[in-house]
């Protein structure tokens, strides 16, 4: 009888203590605001990526109650010196800890200048079905006010919710949730900075309250075929900004530094100017792929409207913006060189 009251008791133990178990995430910090230091609380000056990654998570103690954290600095770095190397290690990173049982997601903090390309090349390259958090701050550790702690709070509420698994790499930033491909920075300076312009926002994260109204329908993590696992650079992919007066200069520099392909950030439907125009059909037909995108902010650039695209062999990049439409290309110039190919791929993620 005692022996059964002790079985008893271990199962119970064991049950409970596979209920209460929390989720293990990891946190990958690269540097920005959200670990930014200034020298006072109500000036803006600071540095960017000066605090590591354990004081970042000592400042929010809430978060262990969610899961057990364990932090990894990956770089410390403003976001504006992101770059191909450290998105390729980054997202290495990621691919090795999800594909453990013992991680069952990751947040990534980010400076917010270039969080939206960074949480998208990750939304292209992360073959995992396991919620991928970015989160960053506008201000400072240090600031009165800083959005930092709270925003990270809610990314492991967010990281930690099971609907969270499967939409693909998201943004928390100001109490809301954004989907990768979506998401853009569209305020220098506010703490609420960003906005998916063409989608609204997936979701809400309220003091930690998760709530979600909408998903994004492009492929992205495990159903992309890009695979990254084998590579170690980008073929180059610049982007040339559109403007009255323009100049054929710096799509010819482009093409002289040796660019696999073109983002003409065009005006209005992708429109570049005439002299751009002939520089961009003469880049194309050296063998150059020419996307053109748009420096709008909204709405697709779409084919064959005032560009005749086909006499050019341009392609357009749909409504991804012209950064993320650098990553997608960058992404497909490793697979493929052909344009209806590479064409396809902007209506597909
Ligand atoms: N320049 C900073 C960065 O992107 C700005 C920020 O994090 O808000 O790293």
């Amino acid at each position: 009888m005692t022996k059964i009251l002790e079985k008893i008791t271990v199962l119970t133990l064991l049950g409970t203590s596979l209920l209460l178990a929390k989720p293990n995430i990891v946190i990958l910090a690269t540097g920005g605001t959200i670990a930014g230091s200034g020298e006072s609380a109500t000036k803006s000056a600071y540095s960017a990526g000066a605090v590591t990654v354990d004081k970042l998570l000592a400042a929010v103690p809430s978060i262990n109650e969610m899961a057990t954290i364990k932090g990894e600095q990956v770089s410390s770095i403003g976001s504006q010196e992101m770059s191909n190397a450290v998105w390729l290690k980054l997202a290495k990173r990621a691919n090795t800890l999800l594909s453990s049982d013992d991680v069952d997601g990751i947040v990534v903090t980010h400076g917010t200048d270039t969080m939206e390309s960074t949480a998208y090349f990750l939304d292209l390259t992360v073959k995992s079905k396991k919620p991928i958090v970015f989160v960053g701050a506008m201000r400072s550790g240090t600031s009165m006010s800083a959005d930092g702690p709270m925003n990270l709070f809610n990314a492991v509420s967010v990281v930690t919710n099971k609907e969270t698994a499967g939409k693909g790499v998201v943004v928390v930033m100001n109490d809301e949730i954004h989907s990768a491909r979506e998401v853009t920075k569209v305020n220098t300076s506010s703490v609420n900075a960003f906005a998916s312009p063409n989608a609204g926002k997936i979701g809400t994260v309220y003091y930690g309250a998760v709530n979600y109204y909408m998903q994004t329908l492009r492929k992205h993590t495990i159903d992309s075929e890009f695979d990254i696992t084998k590579i170690d650079s980008l073929p180059r992919v610049d982007i040339v900004y559109g403007h009255a007066d323009d100049t054929d200069l710096f799509v010819n520099a482009a093409v002289k530094a040796g660019a696999k392909g073109i983002i003409h950030s065009g005006m209005g439907n992708g429109n570049p100017f005439p002299l751009t125009m002939d520089a961009l059909a003469k880049a194309s037909k050296a063998g150059v792929v020419v996307a053109r995108s748009s420096r709008v902010g909204s709405g697709r650039t779409t084919l064959h409207n005032e560009v005749d695209d086909e006499k050019y062999g341009f392609i357009a990049t749909d409504s991804l913006n012209a950064q993320k439409a650098r990553i997608l290309l960058m992404l497909g110039l490793t697979k493929t060189q052909d344009k209806k190919a590479l064409q396809d791929m902007y209506f597909k993620y």
